[in-house]
């Protein structure tokens, strides 16, 4: 996912560049704003932490892209392409190494799991299907 900082920054040809370049094929794209329950449950395991309230501040504050991607290895590779947490720890040559510098404006989000990759990409999905069926505009994408 593109978290919002990486969508008004004008980075999401540059990451979907990125993963395409790796090999990886693009197999879902939604641009969407990610209500807050959702930002809530997502990051649930954070709950916990200082920051917390801030992260959900920053994930709901504007647009994000959510993107399924699909391949050999992809969510290991995916956090290798992304590198570490904090930008000005993150290698030169990865997302966040290249692009940030705070760690509360990271540029993107990657699952840390193939379980946790199918539920996000679920959820992500889903709550958009939610959104088009409340617009009535459900029979446009089934
Ligand atoms: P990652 O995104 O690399 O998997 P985590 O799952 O540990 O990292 O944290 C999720 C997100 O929470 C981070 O990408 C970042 O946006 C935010 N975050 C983590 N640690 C901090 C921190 N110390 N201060 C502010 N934001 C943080
Ligand atoms: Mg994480």
């Amino acid at each position: 996912m593109v978290k919002p900082d990486g969508v008004q920054r004008g980075l999401v040809g540059e990451v979907i560049s990125r993963f395409e370049k790796k090999g990886f094929k693009l197999t879902g794209l939604k641009l969407f704003q990610c209500p807050r329950d959702l930002a809530e449950e997502h990051y649930k395991d954070l709950k916990a932490k200082p920051f917390f309230p801030k992260l959900i501040k920053y994930i709901t504050s504007g647009p994000v892209v959510c993107m399924a991607w699909e391949g050999v290895g992809i969510v290991a590779s995916a956090r290798k392409l992304i590198g570490a947490t904090d930008p000005l720890q993150a290698e030169p040559g990865t997302i966040r190494g290249d692009l940030a510098v705070q760690t509360g404006r990271n540029v993107v989000h990657g699952s840390d799991s193939p379980e946790n990759g199918k539920r996000e990409i679920g959820k992500a999905f889903d709550a958009l299907l939610r959104y088009y069926h409340l617009l009535n505009l459900s029979d446009m994408i089934t």
